[in-house]
Order: structure tokens, then sequence, then C-alpha cells
């Protein structure tokens, strides 16, 4: 049967560069946030989003999701009311998406907020990919040309590396690429080694 592992980490961890590198090797990702962003263009979430958030966080009548982003990451309490509805969307779209990826003998499920989503759940096993602070703060910046306080506000946000470690079967540094590759190649070889002692 098809093992879930979830992919997790901190903003800036570098989880998306370990699915890529899964994804090089054959195996099947799929990319929470990525797909949180597709479904937040249904029709059914843009029209909860200007209901709860007003029309301010819409710009020629497209979703400005900077403007969002702003709001929720400084308010707990909209964050919830934004998750109480993608969360639910994005645990369906994901069944949809298994149940056509039943040949698969894992499949990677990249979550930023695998744990505050509760989706950890439905996962067999959990990576989680860590980073100095420092290191993740750099980078965010460098990719997202924001500034410290956004990132530190979105770090905030987030479970600390310790929480999200104490709950995970497996934890990478992601510092030195290559050395992270390695990590991941050997938590690999354990879990084929699992698979077949079943
Ligand atoms: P987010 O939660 O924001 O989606 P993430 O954890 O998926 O972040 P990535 O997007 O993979 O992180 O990486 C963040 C940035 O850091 C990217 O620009 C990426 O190229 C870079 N990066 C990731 N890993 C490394 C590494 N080992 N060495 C240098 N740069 C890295």
């Amino acid at each position: 049967m098809t093992k879930i592992i979830g992919l997790t980490g901190g903003i800036g961890s570098g989880k998306t560069t370990i699915a890529n590198y899964l994804h090089s090797l054959g195996l099947q990702i799929y990319i929470a946030d990525e797909e949180a962003r597709k479904l937040m263009q249904t029709p059914e979430i843009l029209t909860y989003i200007k209901n709860t958030f007003g029309a301010t966080v819409f710009v020629n009548g497209k979703l400005a999701r900077e403007k969002l982003a702003k709001i929720v990451f400084n308010e707990p309490k909209q964050l919830k009311k934004l998750n109480s509805i993608i969360h639910p969307a994005v645990k369906t779209h994901f069944k949809e998406w298994l149940s056509q990826n039943t040949a698969a003998e894992f499949i990677f499920y990249e979550a930023a907020i695998l744990f505050e989503s509760g989706n950890y759940k439905n996962c067999d096993y959990i990576i989680t990919v860590t980073a100095p602070i420092e290191t993740r703060i750099a980078r965010v910046i460098a990719r997202d040309k924001t500034d410290r306080e956004e990132v530190l506000r979105r770090i905030n946000a987030q479970w600390t590396d310790e929480e999200r470690i104490a709950k995970s079967d497996f934890a990478i540094e992601n510092c030195d690429l290559k050395i992270a590759k390695d990590q991941i190649d050997e938590i690999l070889k354990i879990l084929r080694i699992k698979q077949k002692h079943r």
C-alpha cells in the first residue's frame, strides 16, 4: 500500500528544494501550498475571501495575495478564518489526487504547516527540513524581496523547529544541499527497508 510521507519545515528551510530533489528521483510529490494557491482561485473560495476580508484584498478584480498575507500574518484570528476554508479544500483535493496515484510506493506530501493544519495525522511518516533561523531569513529575503520583519512575522505564525522535530520520524538539516540530499538518500533507504519488511 502507498505510504504517505509528510515533508515539512519552516519558511525558507528548503522544503521545495528537497521536494524538487525527490521529484528528480522519480518520486511523486503533492505540493499542498501550491494546490492551496490554485484552490484559492476557485469561485467559492474567492467569494468567501471577499465576504470575510473585504474588497480591499482585490485589485482590478483579482485577489492580491500579498495584501491578504499582510492581514493574516499579522492577526492569528484572521489566519484561522482563512485556514478554516483552505485546509478542508486541500484535504478533499488531496484525497482525489491520491485516488489517482495508488500505484506509487511513496507519496510525499509537502506542506509548510503540516502540523498546524492537522494534516500530519494522515501521514505514515514525517520528515522535517531544518535550517538555522538566520539562514532561513536571508533565503526568504533574497527569494521574496521582502524584509526581515515580514519574514519574522511569518516564522512566528508557524511552529518552531523543536515542535516539528518532536513530532517527526526524521529531521534533516538543509544548509549544504549536497549533505541534505545524502540525508534524504539515507531516509529513502530506511523507508524502503521498512516497506519490504512490513
Ligand atoms: P517556503 O516555506 O517559503 O515555501 P521552502 O521551505 O519551500 O520555503 P525553498 O523555497 O525550497 O524553501 O528555499 C528557499 C530559498 O532558499 C530558495 O530560494 C532556495 O533556492 C534557497 N535554498 C534552499 N535550500 C538551499 C541550500 N541548501 N543552499 C542554498 N540555498 C538554498
